[in-house]
């Protein structure tokens, strides 16, 4: 919630008391929009957005259990990029989308004696890391030709492997690193060649779940 929007200048302050009577507008504007938001697509040829469930769990363990408790119907959710985009095209249509943004240990990129880079990882943190010279030099080139700045600030790795395009610009070059990819499921968790673990996309992403 914002409390209080100051752009320059007292003209532009908006106090608490004034966003609060703007509230019942706002909310009967979104409520129209949201009402002529599926025609509107459909004219257009688009199909309907889907709506799902929102979780936010604060543990690896919580984030399996969920993708164990709801299947097929689950997603999760690291910077958006691949997933919104598709379920905004109607590609996809999960009803429960797990986001991992407050899932900790998957943003580390360790490179003491080994080089591991954690899921959630983005391409710019990647294009920044001092450590990637030499023979990994590869990763920086290929994770700064992806997308615009917005997109490689919020982009991952696990997002990049998993979604598994054909054009993703990380595969190639993890690939010919020989990289190992960490699967984690219930009570278990295995490293894998991605050589291994990688298939050609079917359509639709897929967590590969055994080497
Ligand atoms: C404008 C634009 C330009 C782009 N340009 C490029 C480009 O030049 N090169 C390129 O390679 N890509 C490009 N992309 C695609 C995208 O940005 C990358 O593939 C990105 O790395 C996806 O990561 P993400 O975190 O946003 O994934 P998300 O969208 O969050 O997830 C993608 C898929 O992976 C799954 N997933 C995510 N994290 C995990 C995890 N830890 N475990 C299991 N499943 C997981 C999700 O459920 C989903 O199915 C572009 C996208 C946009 C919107």
């Amino acid at each position: 919630m914002v409390g209080a929007v100051a752009l320059s200048g007292p003209a532009y302050r908006l106090s608490l008391e004034r966003l609060h009577a703007l509230a019942p507008r706002v909310r009967a504007a979104a409520e129209r929009l949201a009402s002529i938001w599926p025609a509107a697509r459909q004219r257009e040829g688009l199909r309907a957005v889907s709506r799902f469930e929102y979780h936010q769990p604060e543990s690896l363990v919580e984030a399996i259990a969920l993708a164990e408790r709801y299947g097929a119907e689950a997603s999760f959710l690291a910077g958006g990029t691949d997933l919104i985009v598709q379920i905004e095209r109607g590609g996809m249509a999960p009803r429960h989308v797990v986001g991992l943004e407050r899932v900790p240990g998957l943003t580390g990129i360790e490179t003491n004696g080994r080089i591991a880079l954690g899921a959630r990882v983005t391409h710019r943190a990647i294009e920044r890391a001092a450590a990637f010279a030499g023979a990994l030099r590869g990763l920086v080139e290929s994770a700064e030709v992806i997308g615009g700045h917005q997109v490689r600030n919020v982009g991952t790795v696990g997002g990049n492997l998993v979604n598994a395009s054909p054009a993703a610009d990380l595969v190639p070059c993890l690939l010919a690193l020989d990289a190992a990819v960490t699967l984690v499921g219930p009570g278990a968790s295995a490293s894998c060649p991605w050589s291994a673990s990688f298939s050609a996309p079917t359509g639709r992403p897929g967590v590969p779940t055994s080497c």
